[in-house]
This record gives C-alpha cells, sequence and structure tokens, in this order.
C-alpha cells in the first residue's frame, strides 16, 4: 500500500476570452452586440450574475484533471451538468506491474491525530492484503473492487461548464464540504477567481481551511 498525494491540473484558460465569449452570446438577447468595448463584458458579467440571469455561462466550459480519492469522485459526481471520465476500479488490476502491484491511497492530511492515522494506515494495509489474496485465490476485478475503501486514490478528468463550476465552488470550498474536496477545489477556484473575478470573486470560501492541506495545482497547456 502506498500513500500519494492528491494534485489537481487545469487546462490553461484566458479569463478575459472566455468572458468576452460569454458577453457575445448573452448580447444576443438585447440585440446590444454593438455596445461591445473592450472591458463592456465586465459590467455586464456583474449585472447578470446579480440578476440571476445566469444561463449565460453554459456557453464556456473547463476541464481538469486530479487525482483524489473514491470520497471526492463520489461527491463530485453527484452534480449532474458535469462530464466525468474516471479510472475503473472494474478494469484497473492494482496486482499487476502497471500499477506497482500495489494500492494507492490519498494522504488524509487532514488526519491530524498521530493515532487516528496510524489506524486509518493499518486499515488501508489490511485491505491491500486482502485485495491482492483475493487475486490469488482467483477472483475477478469486480469482486476485488468490493474491499476497496473511500480512500482509494483515482485519477479523474471532469468538464464542466462555467455555470456549473460557480455552482460546485459555492457548495464544495465551504467549511461544509468534505476536506478532501476543499483541498482540491480551493486552489482550482483561486486560479477562477485570478482569470474571471467578476464571476467568481463572490465566492465564499473556507478560508480558513490550512493552506499546507492544499493538493498540489497544475495548470497545463492541453489535457
Ligand atoms: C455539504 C453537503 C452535504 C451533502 N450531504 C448529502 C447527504 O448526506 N446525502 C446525499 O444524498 N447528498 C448529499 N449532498 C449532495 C447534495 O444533495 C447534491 O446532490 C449535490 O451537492 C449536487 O448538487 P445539486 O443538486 O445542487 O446539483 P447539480 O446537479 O450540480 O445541479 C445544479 C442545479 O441545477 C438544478 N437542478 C438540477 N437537477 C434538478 C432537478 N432534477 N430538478 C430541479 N432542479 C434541478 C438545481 O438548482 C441545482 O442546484 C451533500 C452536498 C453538500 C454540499
Amino acid at each position: 500500500m502506498k500513500i500519494v498525494e492528491p494534485w489537481i491540473e487545469v487546462e490553461k484558460i484566458n479569463g478575459i476570452k472566455i468572458m468576452k465569449k460569454i458577453e457575445r452570446a448573452c448580447r444576443t438577447c438585447y440585440r446590444s452586440e454593438g455596445n461591445i468595448t473592450e472591458d463592456s463584458y465586465k459590467k455586464l458579467l456583474t449585472n447578470c450574475i446579480n440578476r440571476g440571469h445566469e444561463s449565460v455561462l453554459e456557453h464556456e466550459k473547463v476541464t481538469v484533471r486530479m487525482y483524489c480519492d473514491i470520497g471526492v469522485y463520489k461527491d463530485l459526481t453527484r452534480h449532474r451538468f458535469a462530464s466525468f471520465s474516471i479510472e475503473s476500479t472494474r478494469y484497473c488490476s492494482y496486482d499487476k506491474d502497471k500499477y506497482g502491484n500495489e494500492i494507492k491511497c490519498i494522504r488524509p492530511a487532514y488526519i491530524e491525530d498521530e493515532k487516528v492515522f496510524d489506524e486509518w494506515k493499518k486499515a488501508m494495509e489490511e485491505m491491500e492484503k486482502h485485495y491482492i489474496e483475493m487475486k490469488k485465490l482467483g477472483a475477478t476485478n469486480d469482486m476485488c473492487r468490493l474491499v476497496l475503501p473511500h480512500s482509494t486514490a483515482a485519477e479523474v478528468t471532469m468538464t464542466a461548464n462555467i455555470r456549473e463550476w460557480k455552482h460546485i465552488f459555492e457548495l464544495r470550498t465551504s467549511n461544509r464540504a468534505h476536506p478532501a474536496i476543499r483541498q482540491l477545489l480551493i486552489p482550482l477556484l483561486k486560479y477562477f477567481q485570478q482569470e474571471m473575478p467578476e464571476i467568481f470573486d463572490g465566492i465564499e470560501y473556507d478560508k480558513d481551511f490550512k493552506k499546507e492541506w492544499y493538493a498540489e495545482f497544475k495548470i497545463s497547456d492541453e489535457i
């Protein structure tokens, strides 16, 4: 059993370009395309958001990849207006060389009590022992995956439109959300706020969440 760190990677975006495209779509409603200037998108988008005219945000999307635990993707996949491709515990045989012959578990950085952490670690090691034993006895992946815990690491590719990202951040970066999701989504929200402040600045994330718990954040030219 290997303990691994979570990460999140986002496609490099140009926030101004995204917001300008949304502005162009939105101005169809008022046939006010002629009013577009270099920074007219700022006032238009702020007004739309204040009035709840948010469907215009659906014209643009952003894709991310992440390395997270099963608990995280269980929560994220509840969001119905997002698309997911997730490492399959039915197709991946973690006893094979390709996977290092072991099960990887995401480090729960937010378990700070050493004794609690040790218990978690023992449970993960025990689980792996049984997975490998079941495999040796001829069990299929469909059978073995039954012993995989919430902590099992998985790669996820997720795409959502800007409106849905806004909604997801509102629910999943507050102190009511699971820390494993906050770890990943607070750094992502901060990037969105930097790139598209007119849309994302109003979101109140959990500012008390420890920065040392943030997942590694990467920006990629290609996802
Ligand atoms: C802190 C927290 C605790 C939670 N605890 C639990 C729990 O204990 N058990 C549990 O089962 N779930 C739980 N959830 C999941 C939660 O109930 C939602 O399923 C999840 O957050 C997805 O959000 P959403 O429904 O807003 O939808 P999305 O699928 O992201 O949809 C976005 C919006 O579209 C609209 N919409 C989508 N589908 C419909 C529809 N069919 N009808 C009308 N409007 C629609 C709604 O306005 C919705 O807010 C929890 C979520 C959070 C954030």
